[in-house]
């Protein structure tokens, strides 16, 4: 076997992940990461096995500041102390600025193997920590911490993929002046769920503008959209952009099944489109980042797994939800049409900035 077909995929992990934990009854709690990986070496040995699990170490202070204002790193590890909220819905408890820290350490880490080694898993994608704020379960920004980490070394062009159902207000409000940052985000219409930002509109300024881009898809949307979306707006954007990295984040709360979302993609279609990107990047040889943690109800892991399926593009039977997704061909036709009409409203406003539209 040659060093090349040996070669292990990378994994950032570590116990400690399970710090960060937002308490009980909160949908966000920290067993998901453990019960991940014992999930996959159970019933899928030999993808386990193709993986090089590597414990990443908590991000320095400094790092953190590159994507945080000193002040509000300040305030959390205040709040910490106090129990203090972020924002209604992000309650900074003991244990959690830690949890955090290794958090972004191991995005940062991910990040740096996939430039070295092609691929590079990860958990990671808490992308509702803005420069001086934090909400929506995230603390501080990995993705963009990872993402300055590589410009400061030399990197020109990252290419920030966001599949979350939840549009990225942090990390776009992070690089929206940043032409070196392509931040592409693939969410629910804003107008019907937190964190109600991420329109069309929003497209980036001053230097940065025409580097964000924001596509937002109707309640319901499924594969055959976002297979739309990507193949229209996505691709020829990465082709067009020619990033020297991709970091594709999110995890499985576009899943039809997820709890705290409307978004309609079943199983197979969540590993078409992770395994989409990822074909993309083998092709051109450009390294992948591919980092996942959101997800709500019971299938979040299952849809993690459905995401590195794609990913690494290997068999896996995953388990489908008993309920089965339904659209009456009038209701898929409708969704249909207002994806027409955001794709072309997004052309519209990108012309400027890309020739390809
Ligand atoms: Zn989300």
């Amino acid at each position: 076997m040659t060093d090349e077909s040996s070669r292990r995929t990378p994994l950032f992990y570590h116990e400690d992940f399970a710090g960060y934990d937002f308490g009980a009854n909160h949908p966000f709690r920290g067993d998901r990461f453990k019960r991940f990986i014992s999930e996959l070496e159970t019933r899928f040995p030999s993808v386990f096995q193709s993986l090089d699990i590597r414990h990443p170490e908590p991000a320095p202070i400094e790092l953190l500041e590159k994507a945080h204002t000193r002040a509000y790193i300040e305030r959390v590890y205040l709040l910490e102390k106090r129990r203090g909220f972020l924002s209604v819905d992000t309650q900074i408890l003991p244990g959690s600025i830690d949890a955090a820290r290794l958090i972004v350490g191991g995005t940062v880490a991910a990040a740096k193997a996939a430039i070295e080694e092609g691929i590079a898993l990860g958990f990671g994608g808490l992308h509702h920590a803005g420069p001086d704020y934090g909400e929506g379960f995230c603390i501080f920004n990995d993705i963009a911490v990872a993402a300055k980490v590589l410009l400061d070394e030399g990197l020109e062009r990252v290419m920030l993929i966001d599949t979350d159902a939840h549009q990225g207000n942090g990390t776009m409000d992070i690089f929206y002046n940043d032409p070196r940052v392509l931040f592409v985000s693939i969410h629910q219409d804003p107008a019907t769920i937190y964190p109600g930002r991420g329109f069309v509109g929003e497209i980036g300024s001053g230097d940065g503008a025409g580097f964000t881009v924001n596509i937002p898809m109707p309640m319901l949307a499924g594969g055959r959209l976002y297979h739309r979306a990507m193949e229209e707006i996505v691709f020829p954007l990465l082709d067009a952009f020619n990033p020297q990295i991709i970091i594709r984040y999110g995890g499985s709360d576009p899943l039809y099944t997820d709890t705290l979302t409307n978004l309609g993609l079943e199983m197979d279609q969540l590993t078409e489109l992770t395994g989409s990107i990822a074909t993309l990047a083998r092709e051109r040889r450009t390294p992948l980042a591919d980092l996942f943690l959101s997800g709500y109800g019971p299938y979040v892991l299952e849809g993690w797994l459905a995401i590195i399926k794609g990913t690494l593009g290997v068999e896996m039977e995953l388990r489908e939800p008993e309920e089965k997704r339904y659209l009456a061909d009038e209701k898929m036709k409708e969704l249909e049409e207002r994806l027409d009409e955001t794709l072309e409203r997004l052309k519209y406003v990108l012309e400027p900035y890309w020739k390809i539209f």
